[in-house]
Order: structure tokens, then sequence, then C-alpha cells
């Protein structure tokens, strides 16, 4: 039997496709805020959010004779018809949220027009408005909202612990925040601040209010400006670290998305620089023209499609990978135990001038782009040259070794920890891939060749196997049976490393990894690398210098090709610190 449902059911129904969990409420009801040009906006939750969530602006109210309308469906102030559709400024436009929320919960309103002497205090329940009266109150709205799914327990059920939902709260927040940095946003949960912003544009003072000042001096100022893509951000330094992507923010054009584009783009700029399984912290604002992304307003995520992915993918890897090759990106001498998962209420925001060596505030407000909807700086854009200083290898002066694993070295203002092992293998890893790629080899003649015997088959299939071999600097010959002799092996390779690398590369064939397959060729030498020069092998002061000299024309000097730092650095003033000396 077909038949009309009711309205209360009907009302449930539609409320479940709009509110799932206490944090689409409170999306809900602070874009609510934003669209009522409210610049100061506090939540506050209780038990995720689940009993309790209270939302508090200074924006312009409602007029009680329009609260009603408010809590119904398909009641919004801000469209009227159809065409309004095409020119839609403000986040909400369904008409959907209120009466969705109240639909589920408790709901209760407070709420004055700066124009009007007296407030109204309006009760709502399941779809109802219970009561309305008018009240004394200031100027904006407050919303509260108590037991959610209190008429749904199946839903109710469905909820995550009240930690995680209070997780997943605070993460939408602070990315609101971000995107917001003209909007003074409180959280409070259980009672606790959880941060506070201040409202005043500044992007690397929000950073630190939301995410802690931790977070901030660890910080390097990313740029980069092509084709009327601008890039202005921060991405952490590679001794810090998280072990999840949470603390990752894009923004497009002065909005807070997600972008696997962008994502890609920053994992490619740390290439090497970072351990598996580590992610780096990052703040990128993106400027794009108009027409070439088109940021879908999904109700629950903000996805954006952009016209050439590539290209956005490589402005973003090339941006972030100068960042990290610059004087900024060499590791840190810090614990690698990253920020805490959940932001704490930082006291007092504290970056000291000497980390950063550029003036943020001025970077960042150069961000806007003419035609973003939505500007990410409200200031005048100012222009100045991307910020880069090179790191200075010839500025280091070797002071030793230590362990007979570590080059200890200095320049005027850091002491830097070299390791020679993973240094090394910097060196190796970057010679045998520039060989490979080499149309002229650099190979010594061996007066004794090296014997490598082959699986079966492979003699069959030399053609597979013996020019790549070659084109590492290899140069290899018949002898008999499945033997080969090798009188060739690359200019910069010891015996014992050639021996290795043949060992490898033998056993490769014999798991029949297709060696003509680029992929494995990096994997074979990536293998190489790691029997190159042990730790535990004592250096003279010469050797020193001369593996500093060669890390120096690396392309990616910081790191071994695993993602292990060569260098780390502690600045003077904070050895200092350490000495209490300022
Ligand atoms: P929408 O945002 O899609 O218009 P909502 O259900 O979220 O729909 O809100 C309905 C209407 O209630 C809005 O159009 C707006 O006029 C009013 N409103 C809601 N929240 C606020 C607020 N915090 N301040 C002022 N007006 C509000
Ligand atoms: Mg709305």
């Amino acid at each position: 039997m077909i038949r009309i449902l009711d309205k209360n059911v009907a009302d449930k129904i539609a409320a479940g496709e709009v509110i799932d969990r206490p944090v689409s409420i409170i999306k809900e009801l602070v874009e609510n805020s934003i669209d009522a040009g409210a610049d100061s906006i506090t939540v506050e939750i209780r038990n995720g959010g689940k009993s309790y969530i209270r939302v508090t602006d200074n924006g312009c109210g409602i007029a009680g004779e329009e609260i009603p309308a408010a809590f119904m469906r398909h009641a919004t102030s801000k469209i009227e018809k159809v065409e309004d559709l095409d020119n839609i400024e403000t986040l909400g436009f369904r008409g959907e949220a209120l009466a969705s929320i109240c639909a589920v919960s408790r709901v209760e309103m407070v709420t004055r027009r700066a124009e009007d002497r007296k407030g109204t205090r309006v009760v709502a329940e399941e779809s109802e408005v219970k009561d309305m009266r008018g009240t004394g109150c200031p100027e904006g709205t407050t919303i509260t909202v108590r037991d959610l799914f209190f008429n749904l327990p199946a839903r109710l059920k469905f909820l995550s612990s009240d930690a995680s939902e209070t997780r997943r709260i605070t993460d939408m927040l602070s990315r609101m925040a971000m995107s917001y940095p003209d909007i003074r946003i409180s959280f409070i949960s259980g009672g606790k601040g959880v941060f506070t912003t201040s409202g005043k544009g500044n992007f690397l003072n929000n950073i630190v209010s939301i995410y802690g000042a931790e977070t901030g001096k660890y910080l390097i100022p990313v740029t980069g400006d092509e084709d009327g893509m601008v890039l202005r951000g921060f991405v952490s330094n590679p001794s810090y670290t998280l072990s999840s992507r949470n603390r990752q923010i894009y923004c497009v054009n002065g909005r807070v998305v997600s972008s696997d584009v962008m994502r890609r783009g920053l994992e490619k700029g740390y290439r090497e620089r970072l351990m598996q399984g580590r992610f780096p912290v990052a703040f990128l604002f993106l400027s794009v023209p108009g027409d070439t992304v088109d940021v879908n307003i999904h109700p629950a995520k903000k996805e954006v499609r952009f016209g050439d992915v590539f290209r956005v993918e490589d402005f973003i890897s090339e941006a972030v990978a100068r960042g990290l090759r610059g004087e900024e990106g060499v590791t840190r001498a810090v614990p690698e135990t990253g920020p805490a998962e959940v932001p704490k209420l930082t006291a007092k925001p504290e970056i000291r001038e000497e980390e950063k060596q550029v003036d943020i505030k001025q970077i960042l407000s150069t961000v806007r782009h003419e035609n973003t909807p939505q500007p990410v700086v409200r200031e005048e854009p100012v222009e100045i040259p991307p910020v880069r200083k090179e790191f200075d290898f010839d500025s280091l002066e070797i002071r030793g070794t230590v362990f007979n694993t570590y080059i200890i070295a200095q320049n005027e203002d850091s002491f830097f920890i070299i390791d020679q092992h993973a240094a090394h293998e910097r060196i190796f890893y970057e010679k045998m891939k520039n060989q490979y790629a080499a149309s002229e080899k650099l190979s010594q003649q061996l007066l004794t060749p090296l014997s490598i015997v082959l699986p079966p088959d492979a003699a069959a299939s030399e053609e597979r196997w013996l020019p790549q071999l070659r084109k590492l600097g290899y140069g290899a010959e018949f002898f008999g049976d499945s033997t080969y002799l090798v009188r060739e092996i690359p200019a910069f390779t010891e015996v014992e490393e050639a021996e290795d690398f043949l060992r490898d590369f033998v056993a490769s064939l014999e798991d029949r990894i297709d060696v003509t397959d680029r992929k494995a060729i990096d994997r074979i030498i990536m293998r190489a690398c790691k029997a190159s020069v042990k730790g535990g092998d004592r250096l003279e002061p010469e050797e020193a210098v001369s593996l500093i000299n060669q890390l120096k024309r690396c392309e990616n000097p910081f790191s071994c090709p695993h993602g292990r730092p060569t260098f780390i650095r502690l600045r003077k003033y904070e050895i200092e610190k350490m000495f209490r000396r300022v």
C-alpha cells in the first residue's frame, strides 16, 4: 500500500540527510553565523556535542516575527528566485539546516537584531515551536542544541565515542577558523578552551592559536608564482612530522578544501625527505584564476577540481621542494615526536623572530587573487619577491668526527651533525641515477674481473638485462654456462660496493623482476646505496671535506634516499637556550 508519510516522519528522514552527527550541526550553525555577518563566534560543546551544543554569534540576528519561518523547511532569507542560484554569496541557501536540526533535537534560540530593543527566545522541539517570548539579550544569535537524536535512538547508537566526535568537531572548526582569519572563533569543549583565534586576519597567528606555538616554530614558508597561480603557505621542517595527514590544510581561492592534487604535490615536494609513514604539517593557500578551478559546494565536503591537475601538482611540489632545499629546510635537532593529536589551548602565541626570517604576514597578504570571490586575506595585496635563501655549504667548517660515524661542523649561527653513512648513501644514489641517465658512462676497468652466476634462462634473455647493466656503468660479457664476467664498474664505485650491487641485481633477475622497468631500476639503485660506506668507517679529515663537497652537488642533499636526514642542525640560540643563557 502506498501512503503519504506523516510530517513528523518525513521531517526526520529529511533531517538525516543534512544532520548525521554533531559536527554537521556545528558546521551548519557556524556557517549561518558567518552568513549573518558575525565577526565573533563561540562554539561550546559537551560530550562531543551529543548532549549539548551552543553557538553564539554577534551577527545580524533575526526579527521576532521571522523566527518561526527560519525553522521551516525550505525557509531561507538568502535566495528568492531561481536566478539567485547563480550568484550565491552565502554558505547556506537551502533553508534546511535549522528545520533539520530541530527535527532531531531540542533547540533553543535567543536572538536580537541591532535595531530591535528587545530580543526573542524560542524553544523548538521535533519541528515544532513550543514557546516563544520576548527577552533582553545581546545583539546577535545564540542557538543551543540539546539531546541530539533523542527521538532517533538508532542514529544515536551510530555515533562514535565522545572523544572521537570531539576530534571531528575540532578538526572541522580548525579548518573553518583557518578559512576565516577575520572572524574570531572560539571553541570550548567540556568547559575547557580548545582554541581562540584573534580574528585579526594574520595567518601565522591563526595557525599558532589553533595548532599551538610548537607547530608555529617548525614552519617553513613556501611561495610560488606561475601562470596566474599564486601559492603561499607553510610546511613543517622534516624534523616535525605526524603519523597521519591530519594537519594538512589546503585552501583554494579562500576556501578550505580537500584536494588530492594538492596533497600529491605536497608529498612529492617532500620526496625522500621523510621516512615511510610520516606526514608533514602543511598550510597551503593556493590562488588560481577562477576559470581553471571548480569548487564544488557539496554540503558535506568541499572538493575542488582543477583544469590541469599535473600543472597544479608540479607547481606545488616545486614550491615545497624549493622551501625544503633552502636554509630553513635543514632537519632540526628535535625529538621526532610530532605535535599532539588534539590541539591544546595555547596561552600566548609566541614565535621567535630569528626563526621566521621573513615577514610572514606580508607574504600572506599577497595571497589574494584579483578574481577570487572570497579572498583569503582581506588586505591589500603587497608585491614581495619569493623568499628563498640557499643553504651555504661553503660556510661549513668541519670540526672533526665522533663515534666514527658523524661529522661535526659549524657555521656562523648553527652547529651541524652530519651522518656520514646517510650522506654517502645520498651521494651514491644520485651518482647512480645520473650514471643511468647519462649517455656517456664513467667506468673503470677491473684488473681482476668479477664473475656473476645468473639463473639458467638469463643468457637467453640477455637483451633484457645486459643493456640495463651497461646503462648503470657495468660492462659484462658471457663466459660460459650461466656465468658472466664483469670487467667494468662505475668509476665512483668501490669493488665491494660493485659486488654488493651485482648480487642484488642477480637476485632481482632470480626473482623475475622486469629490470627494463624504470621503477625496478630505481629500487635496485636504492637498495645498492644501503650497502655503501657504513657508519663506523673512520673518515680522514680530507675525506670528510670531500663528502661535504659531494653532498653540496646533490640535488637533494638533506636526506638519504630512504628519508633519513643527512644533516641535523642546532642553532646557536637553541644551544644557548639549553644552557639557560638566553
Ligand atoms: P539557510 O542557511 O540555507 O538559509 P538555515 O535553515 O540554515 O537555512 O537558516 C534559515 C534562515 O534562518 C537563514 O536563511 C537566516 O535567515 C536565518 N538564520 C539562521 N541562523 C542565523 C543566525 N545565526 N543569524 C541570523 N540569521 C540566521
Ligand atoms: Mg544555513
